[in-house]
């Protein structure tokens, strides 16, 4: 078993949480590659270190005293030294720091040394080999990620490490200069490193027990996802459901390798699993709701339109040349809607309706503003029959009305639109339909 094991900024907060990650990491022999996050929150007050890094280095860039929170920086690393009682100092990378941010070496190079210390710190704390991310993970100039140069690189130098901590969320050019992935991007590197090395899994150890069904600001204590696959998961995730990176999945996907989302707080929990395919049935027919508010709706009707060739091109177009993309496009016989992101849209506005008009010659169009999209996702419901209809009759009966519908043709989801204040109140009577009523 070789597993690669990612911990994120909260459990790795502390000197308390860094050992219950070295009992995790010591329980099983296969975890053996080990990428950390840099320390996050201790409580909901507390600031992250990546945070006073960026604000760290702002001044820095404004030839401002930053020795203040750089200091703030080091007492954290300091406790975290201290608590585990390890003969290690940081003095040293710390006057590197410091001479880099008076060199302006770069906002992204200050965001990524809260991982490279604590990688420093676990590798010593666990005994294992430190290999610094910026040798391993390329980027291009512009700050793209090299996946093929860095899936070779890393496999060799991975040939010759048993066990070993890779820092999380950067990498460097061939030239040296350290560029991150977006925030929270640890969870990316995991997925890198698990490529690499062709892991039997790739863990992600985090302060939830796994991917819930709903949003719990919206669900009270919504039920764990046992297991979900890649796709559905990509749906979830670009309607708004966090707990990983939404560009995480890519790596390990090429490999089909699993990924199992934990709880350092409670290892005794599975959590989540995300894999390739499953004959498993996932416990309630759906796997999962998520949404997100603030859609515009834009009707376009024309007498005939079915049979004008062209006509939902020059639609398109019109929203592609004010660089704007669309996120639906239902359809009847002479009407098409366009769902857009309002804000997006309403800077562009006129300049949309404008070309339109010019170029399709619709016989009228209006618009529907303050939408909500809710995605129901899941696997299960090709499989069963009157998924969309228990749908309806739950917002029917719960007096939403039902503005919009889609469903992909792979059956994998169904869409729905509805006012942005009834948003909540659609979610939850999904919910109780598709779960609260299973239990
Ligand atoms: N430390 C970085 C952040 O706060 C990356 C990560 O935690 O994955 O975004």
């Amino acid at each position: 078993m070789k597993k690669v094991v990612k911990f994120g900024g909260s459990s790795l907060a502390s000197a308390e949480q860094f050992r219950k990650v070295g009992q995790i990491i010591h329980a099983d022999e296969g975890r053996r590659y080990v990428v950390p996050s840099a320390p996050g929150k201790r409580f909901p007050a507390d600031v992250k270190v990546t945070d006073l890094l960026y604000q760290c280095y702002a001044l820095a860039e404004r030839d401002e005293d930053f020795s203040e929170i750089l200091e703030r920086i080091q007492s954290r690393y300091r406790e975290i030294i201290d608590g585990l009682e390890l003969p290690l100092s940081l003095d040293y990378e710390f006057s590197i720091i410091r001479d880099q941010f008076r060199a302006k070496a770069g906002k992204e190079y200050a965001a990524s040394r809260g991982e490279f210390l604590n990688g420093i710190i676990m590798a010593r704390y666990l005994g294992f080999e430190f290999i610094d991310a910026a040798d391993v993970i390329i980027f291009d100039e512009r700050g793209m990620f090299l996946e093929e140069a860095t899936n070779e690189r890393l496999e060799e130098r991975l040939k010759y490490s048993e066990q070993a901590v890779i820092p999380g969320f950067y990498g460097a050019t061939e030239d040296g200069v350290v560029k991150t992935f977006s925030r929270g991007g640890s969870d990316v590197t995991g997925s890198i490193v698990a490529r690499a090395i062709h892991a039997t899994m790739y863990e992600n150890w985090t302060d939830v027990s796994g991917f819930l069904v709903a949003d719990p600001r919206v669900v009270r204590n919504p039920q764990i996802i046992d297991t979900i696959t890649y796709k559905e998961l990509r749906e979830l995730s670009y309607m708004g459901a966090t707990v990983l990176h939404e560009d995480a999945i890519f790596p390990v996907r090429q490999e089909g390798i699993p990924i199992n989302i934990r709880n350092t707080n409670h290892p005794e929990d599975p959590g989540t699993m995300i894999v390739k395919t499953t004959c498993k049935k996932p416990r309630f027919i759906i796997t999962g709701i998520a949404g997100k508010k603030g859609f515009v709706c834009i009707n376009i009707e024309k007498d005939m339109m079915n049979s004008e060739i062209g006509f939902g091109r020059k639609v398109l177009e019109a929203f592609e040349k004010s660089g704007i993309s669309f996120e639906h496009m239902p359809s009847g016989i002479d009407t098409m809607s366009v769902i857009v992101h309002q804000d997006e849209f309403e800077a562009n506005e006129q300049r949309v309706l404008a070309q339109i008009q010019a170029t399709a010659c619709p016989d009228a169009i209006d618009m529907e503003t303050d939408l909500a999209l809710i995605a129901v996702v899941g696997r299960g419901m090709k499989e069963n029959r009157g998924i969309a209809a228990r749908i309806f009759a739950a917002l029917a009966h719960a007096n939403i009305n039902v503005k919009m519908i889609d469903q992909g043709s792979s059956e994998l989801n169904i869409i729905i639109g509805v006012r942005n204040r009834k948003f909540e109140e659609a979610i939850r009577a999904i919910y109780d339909i598709f779960v609260t009523s299973q239990l």
